[in-house]
């Protein structure tokens, strides 16, 4: 098989990645290990900052998660009894956040791509990239028992922090940065009414939570837990009981239940991968950088990746031209660092990190919440990294 861009991962990386290329009239193969099924069936993010429903309506493909998808203007925090609300879009000068799930962006991704006519194989396997420095490189995959190669002019690798792309990177070739945090979320989907109708962040001494919603009859509900957690030692009961103990401090707040749809338990890392190409292989989304969920960045960042590889790839192939793609890696890592920051100062500022501080920390996370209730300018700082920086 031969084709110009060679795309690993379905994911939202991937498949933007693949509609940005066909609109500029350059051809795609797009390989992913999973089947269709699970992966419009894998629940992840939810955020859309608005840059990213600006990508999807630019493609054509903004209908559904405008109809059914959720704006929201503003989020609270949780904190000590007390109750801090941020007006997102006035702080920020009119952007928004949208609530949509990735699943169903993933839907409607591969939906229009198999109604073009697409190519998209699932069950594909990539397992080897060659010839990463030549013209021509190479991708092995395996499908249905059976090895084949995919021909190319470039290979973007978009398949994840798990996939073969990143760990092709010549030793030597690119520096890693890493951060483990020693703590992780239990996340569930909930068949129950959101409580309210924006995001809410609980900064609690027994640890984080976080109330969000997936629709209007569908909450998504996180708590911080040992990273080594069982899902056993968490029961629907206690799951509830500790929910309503971290997020119903402030009066009359009390966690809407109802039965568990879905489940997990989610390690919590900051990871970048610098620099994101390497010869012909460009890297995009988690298989190069991957922040805390907090901020909701991850796909959103997958997304942006995206759209500076499609304008560099256009440009190569109308004129040859390769500044775009020689600055690919320092284009898109401004916007990264700011997120990794963003998300590693949330993460920090709402967890309990463990008593051997003599509460200094405790404080000091309290006495910053303070200052975003009170101060205009830190809280309009807070929300323009909320709601998604300008793109580069
Ligand atoms: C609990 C949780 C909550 C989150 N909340 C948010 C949020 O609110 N907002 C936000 O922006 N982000 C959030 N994120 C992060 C977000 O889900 C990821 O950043 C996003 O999925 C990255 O997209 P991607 O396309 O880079 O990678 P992925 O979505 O991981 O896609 C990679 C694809 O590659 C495939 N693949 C892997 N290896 C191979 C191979 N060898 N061959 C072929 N295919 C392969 C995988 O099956 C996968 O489909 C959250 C993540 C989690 C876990």
């Amino acid at each position: 098989v031969r084709t110009q861009v060679a795309i690993i991962g379905a994911g939202p990386a991937g498949l933007s990645l693949a509609h940005l290329l066909a609109r500029e009239g350059i051809q795609s193969v797009v390989l992913e290990n999973r089947s269709r099924d699970y992966v419009e069936q894998r629940v992840r993010a939810g955020v859309l900052e608005q840059g990213t429903v600006d990508l999807l309506d630019g493609l054509g493909l903004g209908e559904r998660l405008h109809r059914e998808g959720m704006v929201h203007n503003g989020l609270s925090f949780h904190v000590h009894g007390r109750r801090i609300r941020l007006n997102l879009t006035e702080l920020s000068g009119g952007r928004s956040i949208y609530v949509y799930g990735q699943q169903e962006v993933v839907k409607d991704l591969i939906a229009a791509r198999v109604a073009a006519g697409a190519p998209i194989l699932f069950e594909a396997e990539a397992v080897a990239l060659d010839d990463l420095t030549s013209p021509t490189p190479r991708v092995r995959f395996l499908q249905h028992g059976d090895e084949d190669v995919l021909e190319c002019d470039f290979i973007a690798g978009c398949d994840g922090f798990h996939g073969v792309s990143h760990q092709s990177l010549p030793a030597g070739k690119a520096h890693v940065y890493e951060r483990e945090y020693p703590f992780a979320w239990l996340g569930v989907l909930a068949a129950a009414r959101p409580n309210e109708a924006e995001l809410v962040y609980a900064r609690n001494p027994r640890g984080f939570a976080l109330h969000s919603m997936r629709s209007l009859d569908i909450t998504r509900l996180y708590l911080q837990v040992e990273p080594d957690e069982p899902l056993d030692n968490w029961p629907d009961k206690r799951i509830w009981d500790e929910l309503q103990a971290r997020l119903g401090t402030t009066e009359g707040w009390s966690v809407n239940r109802g039965p568990i749809l879905e489940r997990g338990i989610t390690a919590m890392r900051s990871y970048v991968v610098e620099p994101m190409q390497f010869g012909r292989l460009l890297l995009a989304g988690d298989a190069a950088h991957i922040v805390p969920p907090t901020g909701a960045r991850g796909m959103n960042l997958a997304m942006a990746d995206a759209r500076v590889m499609a304008s560099a790839l256009a440009a190569y192939y109308s004129g040859r031209r390769t500044e775009l793609l020689e600055r690919y890696s320092d284009d898109c890592l401004r916007r990264v660092w700011r997120a990794e920051y963003f998300s590693w100062y949330l993460t920090t500022l709402l967890h309990k990190h463990g008593d051997t501080d003599g509460g200094l920390l405790d404080r000091s996370q309290v006495a910053e919440l303070d200052h975003l209730a009170t101060s205009h300018d830190a809280a309009v700082a807070f929300a323009k990294n909320y709601v998604g920086l300008e793109t580069v």
